[in-house]
């Protein structure tokens, strides 16, 4: 008989199971609720949220975000037994039964923190069937879930009044702090407010709340829950009656964040103390730039170690509505002006084709109708690589970039991470090196941190992680040196004029930039550091006369500097072992022969840099005077001498008799010389015949005429490819317009004696 009755006991209890797990299987448990998107810095602390898509400000809030003295509350008021029951308390809901059906009506009480939840999930009318229900959700719940993810759950959702929800929106909407750093009586408000969150709301109800919190620190001192002391310091901290703003800390770049990143709770880089810094510079500093018609800025702090973005300032103010304010500058496209320019001095170093003191001419030229023009509207002959860089010549860098190779170039910088710049590379021209193309501030910032990291770019680390991030090798280290070298001079012109103090002038290597119509200013530096971004100009695209990146940009790079990198770190960049030191020409940069009077020390790549030996200076015979040429056929007995003389550049030897400017010139040849005159006509001496022109399509470059004669020569005939041209005297200038690959030069005297020389012509 019992061994039926317990036979029939267990079938029971076996359906009972068999049944729960059925159920368990088609109702798996609901704890899918949407949260505020949460964005916080390196240190954690929070930065910002934005509403769930319910309009909620319900933040996922962890068990260890929370001061324990609150949980420790909580559990004591809501369900002591948390810990030990398994959803469902039985003593309490016999308790509950008892009193409900003595009083009649009200289903209330016995919840465990477990059933609230299911409940805070999934509200239902209270009702005796729903409350058994859940029941059942609450045991599922505990089956699912661990102890710790149930609490976590139900702070989380807890409701605080208004669209307040979980504990960690409260902390900071009520007492404008993370729930890790609430005091005592802030968390024992907090645990109160749920029970009747709209009459206890901290601001419309106060006194209501403020009564409730005494009565539960009182009630904790009889249960001796907390020290004696620390709970009449509960009693006695008064409290304010507020609701503070949602906390929007460095806000363009938590919309930055938000529009590019999902995820609940997003830890970023953002280092708080230096974003606070940055933000007060600029925003002085826009300030007292406002007389001048000079209305924003944006800044961008990469910090090298990691490429993480720790600091970021869209604008100067997101609030002022006026300068649009909201706008991102760190995005926007704009005109890099002269910044580029190390991109190209750079990959000229990486590709062999120049050195520092490499010379680059600066001389007028036009460009197929492009004829661009330095910032002081001077011209300076031939300068060195490094001169020009610094000086930020713009002749220089476009001659530069045409014998780089243009498109090269631009798939250069296509790989350096300049989005627009790639695609619009099918119609951008040599003004590219000048400013005319778009760019951002990230990009710019990031291209510039690969010269302090070796020549490797890496992807911006918005988000907080342990691992490095992948890199592409773009130059090398030792062009990427040779940048850094020479940016970090201080003797150049874009040196702002009126910085006061010389001693706290930071050590780093820095370009500025100011774009056609001085409309944006920039200076972006480095040091192995941190690589710093500053844009400064209106968002509307105005320009202001003031507007140029060394007078308006640089001030502030430097004070950035000065007020983030305040490590006793204060290291250069070690130069490589393959960037050697080599004695080369002064006067072109080239490995020096006998015949160059003057050398200098030079940089050089190993197995990169060219090793051209100068072939400047030329041995030419004269007589003692210097006033005559001989050649070997005329040399006179009566005497002569040997000397060196420069054989410039056509174009730069044209330059220097156009403006007057002195150099060693051979002198004309022997005009007795029977072997150069005698029945051979005359020497043309431009075009020289092993010279290879470049010109641009369509452009209106013209190629000199000259040719030496013979003495009694009245008239030359010039021809091109043997139709005729034009007449003119010996020793006068006469230019034509090549239209061919490969012209036939043809110089007729006046004696039917002529000569030919056959060049070569690139179009590009
Ligand atoms: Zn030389
Ligand atoms: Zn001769």
């Amino acid at each position: 008989m019992k061994k039926r009755i317990f036979k029939k006991y267990l079938i029971t209890l076996l359906s009972i199971i068999v049944l729960l797990f059925l159920l368990d299987l088609i109702f798996p448990p609901k704890v899918e609720k949407s949260f505020s998107k949460v964005i916080t810095a390196k240190d954690g602390s929070l930065l910002t949220a934005y509403l769930s898509p319910d309009d909620k400000w319900r933040m996922q809030t962890k068990l260890d975000e929370v001061s324990p003295e609150l949980i420790k509350a909580i559990i004591n008021k809501e369900d002591k037994w948390f810990y030990w029951h398994l959803g469902v308390n039985p003593i309490a809901v016999a308790r509950a039964l008892f009193s409900n059906i003595i009083r009649g009506g009200r289903v209330s009480g016995a919840s465990t923190i477990t059933m609230q939840v299911v409940r805070l999930l999934n509200p239902k009318e209270r009702t005796y069937s729903n409350k058994f229900i859940e029941m059942l959700r609450a045991l599922q719940l505990e089956i699912h879930y661990s102890k710790k993810e149930i609490l976590g759950m139900y702070l989380s959702l807890l409701p605080f009044g208004g669209n307040i929800e979980g504990v960690k929106a409260a902390s900071y909407f009520y007492f404008n702090r993370p729930p890790s750093k609430l005091s005592l009586a802030q968390a024992i408000t907090l645990m109160v407010i749920p029970n009747d969150p709209n009459d206890l709301r901290l601001d419309l109800n106060i006194k209501n709340t403020l009564k409730k919190k005494d009565f539960w620190i009182r009630k904790f001192k009889k249960e001796k829950l907390f020290s004696a002391s620390s709970l009449d310091d509960a009693l006695n901290e008064s409290l304010n009656s507020n609701r503070y703003g949602r906390k929007f800390i460095a806000p363009h770049f938590c919309n930055y964040i938000n529009e590019n990143y999902r995820g609940t709770e997003i830890k970023t880089f953002l280092d708080p103390g230096i974003q606070q810094k940055a933000e007060v510079l600029l925003y002085n500093y826009i300030n007292r730039a406002k007389t001048k018609s000079i209305t924003n800025g944006a800044v961008l702090i990469i910090d090298n170690k990691n490429s993480s973005v720790v600091g970021y300032c869209g604008s100067a103010d997101y609030y002022d509505y006026n300068s649009s304010g909201q706008v991102n500058g760190v995005i926007s496209i704009r005109s890099p002006g002269s910044t580029l320019k190390p991109a190209l001095y750079a990959y000229a170093f990486n590709k062999g084709i120049l050195t520092p003191k490499m010379k680059l001419l600066d001389i007028p030229t036009d460009f197929g109708g492009y004829n661009p023009e330095n910032y002081d509207l001077k011209f300076r002959g031939d300068v060195t690589a490094e001169f020009a860089l610094m000086n930020s010549l713009n002749i220089p860098a476009v001659r530069l970039l045409q014998e780089s190779g243009f498109h090269e170039f631009l798939e250069f910088l296509g790989r350096g991470g300049f989005k627009e710049i790639n695609a619009q590379k099918n119609i951008l021209g040599l003004s590219t090196i000048l400013g005319g193309c778009g760019v951002t501030l990230e990009e710019l910032t990031r291209f510039y941190s690969c010269f302090a990291d070796g020549g490797k770019l890496h992807q911006l680390n918005y988000l907080y992680k342990k691992e490095n991030i992948k890199s592409t090798n773009i130059l090398s280290e030792s062009s990427a040196f040779l940048i850094a070298d020479i940016l970090s001079n201080n003797y150049r012109p874009d040196f702002p004029n009126d910085l006061l103090d010389l001693t706290r002038l930071p050590k780093i290597a820095w370009k500025t930039g100011t774009s056609y119509g001085k409309r944006d200013a920039w200076a972006v530096g480095f040091n192995p550091r941190y690589t710093i971004g500053v844009w400064i100009g209106n968002f509307n695209g105005k320009g202001s006369p003031y507007l140029s990146g060394s007078e308006m940009a640089v001030p502030l790079l430097f004070d950035l500097f000065n007020s983030i990198d305040v490590g006793q770190d204060k290291s250069w960049f070690k130069k490589p072992g393959s960037v050697l030191t080599r004695e080369v020409c002064a006067e072109t940069g080239l490995l020096p022969t006998k015949n160059c009077s003057h050398t200098v020390q030079d940089y050089y790549i190993v197995n990169c840099s060219l090793s051209k030996y100068c072939d400047l200076y030329k041995e030419v015979y004269v007589n003692l005077s210097g006033t005559l040429e001989y050649c070997p056929g005329c040399l006179p007995k009566s005497g002569y001498k040997k000397e060196y003389y420069p054989f410039y550049d056509p174009q730069l030897k044209l330059w220097y008799m156009q403006n007057d400017i002195a150099f060693k010139q051979v002198p004309i040849h022997n005009p007795d010389c029977q072997i150069k005159f005698g029945g051979k006509g005359p020497i043309i001496t431009s075009p020289s015949k092993d010279y290879e022109y470049f010109i641009e399509e369509d452009s209106n470059q013209e190629i000199l005429l000259q040719a030496a004669c013979g003495s009694g020569v009245k008239e030359i005939y010039w021809y091109l490819n043997d139709r005729y041209y034009k007449k003119s005297a010996p020793g006068k200038n006469l230019f034509f317009k090549p239209n061919k690959e490969k012209i036939k030069i043809t110089c007729l005297d006046d004696k039917g004696r002529d000569a030919n020389v056959l060049i070569k012509v690139k179009f590009y």
